[in-house]
């Protein structure tokens, strides 16, 4: 085997075998530790990514690298037809501190929101034995995901192109609008989908107001309220998951990306109407509750105590409060360390490129620039980032 690869010979390889699906950007990844990515090249970077909302610990954490090794030669897959041990705990340690009641689990978020939406139909099926109870709600700019009905969920007319034909039976309603809402509800509303943060929409929060008048709308049509936190849960915004900065209970939660803290898992939450919803032979996952991304995820979930939240939430303000006098920052959006900042005089686009050549990781959505640091992140390396950022902002020029 050809040793001493370099990044072009990489980029060759993906241009020849891997399918064209992303834009990438010019940086082949080697290694990562805490919030500094290091490239083929040996350049290095600061990461206020967290490989999208993925690495709520950074690269490598040791306790997490330590609880992962050790899983994966104890016992690394079984399949659904045991019991294994990390995967009941991660299930108690999940609805211990959300509230739910059971977990389903599966390999991401689009997984994540599947399952959760068949919750919500088997949920409605069941009770009212009326097929055609099954209508979704969901929200213009949101995002749930890549399969045919998590495209068709996402209140995007961009992802209703090219594979058809999608799932039926979801309409789109207005975020922070309640009449646009009920004036989508029928007897034949079987559920309501959205995020309390739109991610890719833009970093675009809900108002608490909007939220609650949404739960109350469902509470008396029972209808079931998923609330998709696959980017905003696990600690994201200073709390487990975003619903809880809004004092509502759902009745279904789709999680996913940092809960394995870098390892594929995604899970559904189902609250006490829904979790019998599923029965024996309903729905399930080959690699469900695998025993190593179980354990990655006990590693992440035994992290985020309360004082470690807490944290994440003043970090959140602490970044927002230096972003306020940059050069070019319009506004910001956003909740916790899930920021969006929308510039004037430059593209996103134009700033990420630009902060990766000086050795800073960025995100996009929509137009603003994206920052999803790993949660662990310190100040001296939130400064040094922003440091980075505001030279970026300072000299690019449309
Ligand atoms: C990323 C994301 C998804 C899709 O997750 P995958 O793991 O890529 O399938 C769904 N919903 C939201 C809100 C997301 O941010």
């Amino acid at each position: 085997m050809k040793m001493n690869y370099t990044h072009n010979d990489i980029v060759e390889l993906y241009d020849q075998y891997v399918a064209h699906t992303y834009g990438r950007f010019a940086l082949t990844a080697v290694s990562g530790s805490g919030v500094t990515c290091t490239d083929i090249n040996g350049k290095e970077y600061i990461d206020f990514t967290s490989g999208i909302g993925v690495n709520a610990l950074g690269f490598c954490d040791e306790k997490w690298a330590e609880a992962v090794s050790k899983q994966s030669k104890t016992l690394n897959h079984t399949s659904n037809l045991y019991y294994t041990l990390p995967g009941g705990l991660l299930a108690k340690a999940l609805c211990e501190r959300s509230g739910m009641s059971r977990v389903f689990f599966g390999n991401s978020g689009a997984e994540a929101n599947e399952g959760a939406i068949k919750a919500a139909k088997a949920y409605s099926f069941k009770k009212y034995n009326n097929e055609k109870r099954t209508k979704v709600i969901s929200l213009v700019n949101s995002f749930h995901g890549r399969t045919i009905t998590t495209l068709a969920a996402t209140g995007q007319e961009h992802y209703h192109q090219i594979f058809f034909p999608f799932t039926a039976g979801f309409e789109y309603a207005e975020a922070n609008n309640i009449d646009s809402v009920k004036a989508l509800v029928d007897d034949d509303t079987c559920a309501i989908i959205m995020e309390m943060v739109q991610g890719e929409g833009g970093v675009i929060a809900l108002d608490k107001e909007f939220v609650q008048a949404v739960r109350a709308l469902c509470d008396e049509k029972d209808i079931i309220l998923i609330v998709d936190e696959v980017q905003t849960g696990i600690g994201r915004t200073g709390k487990l998951f975003a619903y809880q900065n809004y004092d509502i209970l759902p009745d279904v939660v789709s999680s996913a990306k940092g809960l394995g803290g870098g390892l594929p898992i995604g899970a559904v939450l189902l609250g006490e109407k829904t979790k019998d919803a599923l029965a024996a032979g309903e729905h399930g996952s080959t690699f469900g509750a695998n025993p190593i991304c179980c354990a990655g995820g006990l590693a992440v979930m035994e992290r985020l105590t309360d004082e470690f939240l807490a944290e994440v939430a003043a970090k959140g303000e602490y970044i927002r409060s230096k972003l306020q006098g940059m050069p070019k920052v319009t506004a910001l959006s956003g909740l916790g360390m899930m920021i969006g900042i929308q510039i004037e005089g430059a593209t996103a686009k134009a700033v990420a490129a630009k902060c990766l050549e000086k050795g800073l990781l960025v995100l996009t959505a929509k137009d603003r620039v994206r920052l999803l640091p790993p949660l662990v992140i310190d100040y001296t390396d939130i400064d040094k980032g922003l440091e980075i950022l505001q030279n970026v902002l300072k000299e690019c020029d449309e």
